[in-house]
């Protein structure tokens, strides 16, 4: 049976948020419900950050109430604060490392997470998400324990990328068990929602199911979880840039003009959140003919390096426009992990190296040498 967002508001009445008995709907807290093809219903309810104690048993009830209907299938609700850009907000929950901005970054710090890196772009299509997987793996090829969290809610590309589908396994209430792709841990909203759904969303929404997917996945340790951002500089992309704990951003741009006046945006916003930008990246570089080996400057050439200088940020480097690339995106078999010796892998290790050395302040850290006594 097709549940309507109006039976779930119905049901969502019964939910009262004060001793004087205002219902939830009527407390004008309650963000736009959806109710996706398959009867699952998300929805968010706006606090201030210093009523998250308060309102976590209203926000279970509310849960509840609506588990309670007949025919749903799933419940996606969370507490969401939209604390605007420049209000303040409480201090980073970890130091900032030698080098970095110290700045109103709101989001706690991830348990058992080292850094959070996020990969962005001015706009769509330059390439961010194939190049956030091939960096992940080129970190995780490093002996670096990576995630990769899939952000990009209006176009979640991460599980074609890796081939991956089905649905992440519930390890216990209200945490997920990430997906493996290629030996590192992914979690995309592709995976919990049908994709139609998110196109739809709001700012708030979009921004309580990305910190409901850095929260309640069972991450683990890692040593760096890089999210593949939705593209774009707007007021989702600042507000995710706000509430994620980054240690750092790094920005794809392909060398054309338009695109280099979108990576400049990008490096303004995370500037203004005060999130350190750790590179800029060329995508889509030089064409290599795969028949005479000739390289062409389709799209010009050297423009993200200079305006990198020009912005005082650090260039990671350059990525060709390459067929074996998009190839294996597209078949979901990402070059670092299918040919990770390749001259493709190379490119992207060479980056990656510079990426970590840029945000750890050092040389690539390997997993310790094992000791065998035989
Ligand atoms: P975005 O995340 O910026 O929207 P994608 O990573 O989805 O971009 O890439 C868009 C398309 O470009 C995909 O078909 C992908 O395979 C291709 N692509 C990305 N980078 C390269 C590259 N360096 N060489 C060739 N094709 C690429």
């Amino acid at each position: 049976m097709a549940m309507t967002r109006d039976d779930v508001i119905k049901a969502l009445s019964a939910v009262t948020i004060d001793e004087s008995g205002t219902t939830l709907p009527a407390s004008g807290r309650l963000s736009q419900v959806v109710v996706d093809p398959t009867n699952r219903v998300m929805f968010s309810i706006l606090i201030d950050p210093s009523e998250a104690t308060r309102f976590e048993p209203i926000r279970r009830k509310a849960e509840g109430a609506v588990l309670a209907m007949a025919g749903v299938s799933g419940v996606f609700a969370s507490l969401t604060s939209e604390r605007g850009p420049n209000q303040p907000a409480p201090a980073p929950a970890r130091p900032p490392s030698p080098g970095q901005a110290a700045g109103p970054r709101t989001g706690p710090a991830l348990p058992g997470v080292r850094h959070i890196v996020a990969v962005a772009s001015g706009k769509g299509g330059v390439g961010k998400s194939t190049t956030a997987c091939n960096l992940a793996l080129a970190l995780s090829a490093q002996g670096l324990k990576v995630g990769l969290l899939d952000a990009d809610i209006y176009g979640p590309s991460v599980p074609k990328l890796f081939g991956l589908s089905g649905k992440p396994k519930v390890i216990e209430e209200r945490l997920l068990a990430p997906m493996d792709g290629y030996g590192i841990k992914v979690m995309s909203i592709g995976f919990l929602i049908e994709p139609e759904t998110a196109m739809i969303w709001r700012g708030p929404m979009v921004q309580s199911a990305i910190t409901q997917m850095l929260r309640e996945v069972a991450w683990g340790e890692l040593d760096i979880l890089v999210v593949d951002m939705p593209p774009g500089t707007g007021d989702a992309q600042l507000t995710m840039a706000q509430a994620t704990p980054l240690s750092g951003a790094v920005i794809v741009s392909t060398p054309q003009d338009l695109a280099l006046i979108d990576a400049r945006r990008g490096v303004t916003m995370f500037r203004k959140v005060a999130v350190p930008i750790l590179g800029v990246i060329e995508n889509m570089a030089t064409f290599v003919c795969p028949n005479c080996g000739h390289s062409s400057h389709i799209f010009g050439h050297g423009g993200a390096r200079a305006e990198a200088a020009r912005l005082d940020v650090p260039f990671l480097g350059e990525i060709p426009l390459n067929m074996t690339i998009r190839e294996t995106s597209d078949a979901g078999r990402p070059v670092v992990a299918v040919d990770p010796d390749g001259p493709q892998a190379q490119i992207y290790r060479t980056i990656a190296a510079q990426l970590w050395s840029n945000l750890s302040g050092g040389p690539a850290t390997r997993a310790a040498p094992r000791i065998v006594i035989e």
